[in-house]
């Protein structure tokens, strides 16, 4: 894979059009989390300092083709402006005019780009319209990546285009995690249901040499192997799926790892009355809330001599104490190898995300993707259009 950065560029006098994703969680009317928005800071202060004009191209919401007032980026324009520390300049008429008047370092903010039936379905117009305003194309927006919509995809093949600094980042951690990495490489997978990441699964029994089944998904596996789950959640109907997986596996050398010791509760409650039995013990009025200290012993053993980390899904119900236990040990012992400069440590998906923070040990991970289903989707193997659509060779 290969694609051109802001490096390559040359921005002096031009205009950079720049899809960025600060699809930003707002309550009435005010922006609770900057995350988002802090991290294209990069992107745009480096096309200014080599000359560049930028105009931001976003969504924001679902309005499905519609203007939805309450969805309109006006609301977030003050944080992008309070963030970036540039004006910014929202506008949802005569793009034209208000791009050919831009002044200094002015940043120009276009309309949510869902308000337009065109954006989602990739259309060619649109995207037409879109590459008028501009002389260069950024993505940024890895998060977006994953949908062939008119800003990530179509416009990627009117003008020259590049990566922005975060995509650049998120497809070089990607790329060192599963396309190229140093192995022994070990995959954890958890979170609720086998259903949701079949494709992954799949996918990563050819590619890793430690394959960690936890969570709701393990159970799955363990009554498939003729073990009684009692009231655990559990896809029955999956069990020749989750055969099929085990068999893949084998013969593409990669160890399955499922836990050796469950935690099991007979309610699903903070703080609920557990007992740590073997696999095959759960009693048949009580579920498997969390994987036991014997499991989280040899994942730590597994992560001790391998390279490369790639995880997404918790252990364990973690949004419930006790049953973060083997989430949480499981992610200190890979931060802390990590932060020891002896794996690269990936990370990703919704839940996995808050569960690391909630671990407190985010920020010793080698990197943790927030693109969610485009993170997703690139460990299912699958090619992801925004990011095809940059590629040069
Ligand atoms: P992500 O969002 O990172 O991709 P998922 O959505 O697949 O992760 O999984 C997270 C959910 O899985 C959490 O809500 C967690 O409570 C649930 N979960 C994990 N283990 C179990 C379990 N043993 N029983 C029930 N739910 C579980
Ligand atoms: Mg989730």
């Amino acid at each position: 894979m290969a694609w051109k950065t802001i490096d390559d560029m040359d921005f002096a006098g031009k205009r950079a059009l720049v899809r960025v994703d600060i699809n930003v969680p707002v309550e009435n009317g005010v922006v609770t989390d900057t995350t988002r928005i802090e991290r294209i800071v990069p992107t745009v202060t480096d096309i200014q300092a080599k000359g560049g004009k930028v105009i931001l191209m976003a969504h924001f919401g679902r309005p499905k083709g519609q203007v939805v007032p309450k969805m309109s980026l006006e609301i977030i324009a003050p944080t992008v402006a309070d963030v970036l520390g540039l004006p910014i300049t929202w506008v949802n008429s005569d793009y034209g005019q208000a791009v050919a008047e831009m002044e200094g370092d002015e940043v120009m903010l276009l309309e949510n780009l869902r308000f337009n039936p065109g954006e989602e379905k990739n259309d060619a117009g649109f995207a037409n319209r879109l590459a008028g305003l501009g002389d260069i194309y950024v993505n940024d927006a890895f998060s977006a990546a994953h949908r062939a919509h008119a800003s990530t995809e179509a416009i990627a093949r009117l003008l020259p285009a590049c990566a922005g600094r975060l995509m650049a980042e998120e497809l070089h951690a990607l790329e060192k995690a599963l396309g190229t990495p140093d192995r022994p490489v070990v995959a954890v997978v958890g979170g609720a249901k086998v259903s949701t990441k079949l494709d992954l699964l799949g996918n990563l029994v050819g590619k890793v040499d430690h394959l960690v089944i936890g969570g709701g998904m393990a159970n799955t596996f363990l009554a498939a192997q003729g073990m009684d789950v009692g009231k655990s959640l559990c896809e029955h109907d999956l069990a020749d799926t989750a055969r099929d997986i085990l068999g893949k596996a084998k013969a593409a050398g990669c160890e399955i790892i499922l836990p050796r010791d469950i935690v099991v509760a007979r309610e699903f409650a903070a703080g609920a009355a557990n007992e740590t039995v073997a696999p095959d013990a759960c009693p048949a009025d009580a579920m498997i809330l969390d994987a036991g200290p014997a499991t989280v012993a040899y994942i730590a053993e597994v992560l001790e001599s391998a390279k490369t980390l790639v995880w997404n899904g918790p252990l364990g119900a973690f949004e419930i104490a006790p049953f973060d236990t083997a989430t949480n040990a499981a992610a200190a012992k890979a931060a802390a190898l990590s932060k020891a400069g002896r794996l690269t440590s990936v990370a990703g998906g919704g839940d996995t995300v808050a569960a690391l923070n909630q671990a407190g040990v985010a920020a010793d991970f080698t990197y943790i993707s927030t693109a969610g289903g485009a993170f997703l989707e690139w460990m299912e193997g699958k090619e992801l259009p925004g990011v095809a659509a940059l590629q040069t060779d």
